[in-house]
């Protein structure tokens, strides 16, 4: 595990220490070689600030690019966010230097490694000496660190290997992503590791620290864990951010300094050499073939059995991956097209296990581009198995497909689109491969719970028509479920954070009167799902002390929010749409905005492909209201919101909305009028426009005095 410095971050003048600091060690203990090695890195984090200071003065702030945590590892755990130069002078000349006696010795030495590491590599990029490649930036830490922490990436693997075994040490990051682990690498040769989007090339010399960087950000930004708070950052690592780290080749000080460091963070080490007195946490296995499989073990990760065998790639780092123009082979659904899906419970004699079943005709003989209507059936079987958790499988459909690479799924429900590329379907992927991504998933993310799954795909036009009212009495039966609880009735309400992947500063946050945007995910959905999957998307947010009852703001919201998203969002207010809207991604139902006169919202829904009286069609809304960005005026919904007692009431409520699809109020319309009802309105539905009345501004200023609606009587928005 021989480190070498190409990347030129430390001068000619430090040669040197680096040399003592990489060569082979001889026989040295662990624990001589960790002391030695991390006072060997603080001397060259010394000589990199001390360079720094002759450059830039001791005011100058250090701090790492790519990230809002400053110094991560520093802040973490000590809860210090950044260090002017001088201060980390006196940082590091003040480090405590351990007695090899003390209980403590080796989690010193792996935090002085540590922060020094992190030091000289942040003195270095303000001389411009370090180009700090290899550091992950918090973008990547948001989707990837997601993953782990929802339990879609089991684990991650540390892959450290000397020049003469950076193949073998190949090998063993391509199991360890086949095993849907995150593989991040840390080796002395050649330009870098093939790019893969699970698969981060660490740099070189000290690079191993930054995946405990990683570790870190993950845990303040999705654990909920303090700055500074050393006992709740220990226990987040230990038991929700599994790393492995594995060396092979030569051992040196660098590698014990980093061994102790990875320890501190809960981390096993697995190597391939005898090193003497290595601590509780550090083995050897000398088997290469079996290197990965120890340290996963002695880890304790739950590593997964095998993706689905389909004809194409198969993993999370294709769920990002766009599929679209002239590579569509095949689009199911949108565009007046029917595409549902539907996962339900049935007894287990009427479920054959890993049975896929296609009913129409396969994409083969389908013309280039078409699109076609389709619908997912999934029946599932378990004796823990009960109806609240059905629609959080379904949901996870979502994630399932997008990992497929070629093959792109959106919306929910019965709005759902799917395409499949050209690339795809010459890889072999047939529509029944639907059903199979859908089967082994279930079983790989719920087989505690689901013993039995089978799929149906359908594809025939009149099959599909034939089995839609079924689906939708499904979806109405679990939105039933929720009616009668109310938002003041419950402690808790509960974020979801799926959709971080693609919009990584978007977190719904569901509430008993206010589903997730997506609709498809209610608060009992919510509630069971973290029950099912503790580690999953889904977490309690206490509300904490209401801030502002009309507005819907609490403490305990504004906290969740501003956490998950690293203060990009500091305050959510559940009831508003013009005072710090809940942020969208990109499934949304529903869209409300403000007319250009700002006296009134519209509603348009994600099938609606005409224009709307704000000046845009459903696109242009989406657009307005996405990407995790508080637009006050725009923000996505799920349907049943709008026929909520707390559907926008900051604003008005449903007696603001001047125009709705019609659709919409096809969809919801019992809904509706049982509102209008409440509200002693009986016949505001008939005073919304849509599309049939008008579409432009004009036609709505028209149509709102000709029914004398009342938004007219409200104060103005703005
Ligand atoms: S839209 Fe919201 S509730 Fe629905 S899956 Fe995405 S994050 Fe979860």
């Amino acid at each position: 595990m021989r480190w070498q410095d190409s990347t030129g971050r430390f001068g000619a003048k430090d040669a040197g220490t680096l040399a003592a600091l990489v060569s082979p060690t001889e026989g040295e203990s662990f624990l001589s070689a960790a002391s030695e090695g991390a006072m060997l890195l603080a001397d060259l984090a010394a000589e990199a600030v001390a360079r720094a200071i002759s450059e830039h003065g001791d005011g100058a702030l250090l701090s790492l690019p790519g990230t809002e945590y400053g110094l991560p590892c520093l802040y973490g755990w000590k809860g210090v966010r950044t260090l002017a130069l001088g201060e980390a002078e006196t940082f590091l000349q003040t480090m405590a230097i351990p007695e090899p006696s003390s209980p403590d010795c080796l989690r010193t030495i792996g935090e002085n490694s540590l922060l020094a590491a992190e030091i000289a590599e942040a003195a270095a990029c303000i001389s411009g000496s370090g180009a700090c490649i290899g550091f992950i930036p918090d973008s990547e830490v948001a989707v990837h660190g997601l993953s782990v922490v929802d339990g879609t990436i089991p684990g991650a693997a540390v892959l450290l290997a000397d020049s003469g075994h950076r193949e073998t040490a190949e090998g063993m990051a391509a199991e360890c992503l086949s095993r849907g682990m995150l593989a991040m690498v840390c080796w002395d040769s050649g330009a870098g590791a093939p790019a893969c989007d699970r698969k981060h090339f660490l740099g070189e010399a000290a690079g191993a620290f930054r995946s405990l960087s990683f570790a870190v950000r993950v845990a303040l930004s999705m654990g909920g864990v303090r700055p500074g708070d050393r006992k709740g950052l220990s226990s987040y690592l230990d038991k929700r951010f599994r790393v492995a780290v594995i060396g092979t080749g030569a051992f040196s000080r660098l590698d014990a300094a980093f061994f102790s460091a990875a320890l501190l963070h809960g981390a096993s080490v697995v190597t391939d050499r005898d090193i003497p007195g290595a601590p509780e946490g550090v083995s050897c296995c000398e088997d290469g073939r079996r290197m990965v499989i120890r340290a996963i073990e002695e880890r304790g990760i739950e590593a997964l059995d095998a993706f689905p065998d389909i004809p194409v790639r198969y993993g999370p780092e294709f769920e990002g991956e766009l599929v679209k123009g002239e590579h569509v082979r095949l689009v199911a659904g949108g565009d007046g097209a029917m595409c549902f899906e539907l996962l339900t419970s049935a007894d287990g004699d009427a479920v054959e296990d890993g049975r896929v079943h296609l009913i129409g005709r396969d994409i083969g003989s389908f013309g280039e581009g078409d699109r076609v209507p389709l619908a997912l059936v999934v029946e599932v079987y378990g004796r823990e198995m009960h109806a609240d958790l059905e629609s959080v499988m379904e949901r996870r459909i979502h994630r399932w497909i997008n990992f497929a690479e070629g093959v792109w799924h959106s919306g929910q429900r019965d709005s759902v689109e799917i395409r499949v590329s050209g690339g795809a379907h010459a890889a072999g992927f047939v529509l029944k491969d639907l059903g199979r991504i859908v089967v082994s998933m279930v079983k790989r993310e719920f087989g505690r719970t689901v013993t039995r799954v089978q799929c149906t795909v359908v594809t025939d036009p009149l099959e599909v028509g034939a089995r839609h009212p079924g689906a939708l009495a499904a979806y109405r039966r679990r939105d039933l479920r929720t009616e009668g609880l109310k938002d003041p009735s419950v402690d808790d309400f509960y974020s979801c954070s799926m959709c971080r992947s693609r919009t990584p500063d978007h977190l719904c946050i569901i509430s008993p009167e206010r589903p997730g945007l997506c609709g498809s995910v209610s608060w009992l959905d919510a509630k069971a799902g973290k029950e099912i999957s503790p580690c999953g998307p889904y977490r309690p947010v206490a509300k904490g002390i209401e801030k502002d009852p009309v507005r819907g703001e609490w403490t305990g919201v504004n906290e969740a929010v501003r956490s998950a998203t690293a203060g990009a969002v500091p305050r959510v207010c559940m009831y508003s749409i013009m005072d710090a809207p809940m942020t969208s991604c990109g499934c949304m139902e529903a869209v409300v905005a403000v007319t250009a006169d700002a006296r009134a919202f519209i509603i348009a829904d994600r099938d609606y492909r005409g224009m709307t009286p704000a000046g845009v069609d459903f696109p242009g809304l989406a657009a307005h209201a996405g990407s995790g960005i508080q637009t006050p005026g725009f923000m996505g919904i799920g349907k049943s919101y709008i026929a909520s007692e707390r559907f926008i009431s900051a604003e008005g409520g449903l007696p603001r909305v001047a125009w709705m699809t019609s659709r919409l109020k096809a969809l919801i319309g019992p809904e509706l009028r049982r509102r209008c009802e409440e509200l002693g309105m009986p016949d505001l539905l008939c005073r919304i426009a849509d599309e049939t009345v008008t579409e432009d501004a004009e036609g709505l200023a028209a149509w709102m005095e000709k029914v004398d609606h009342p938004a007219l009587h409200m104060d103005p928005l703005l």
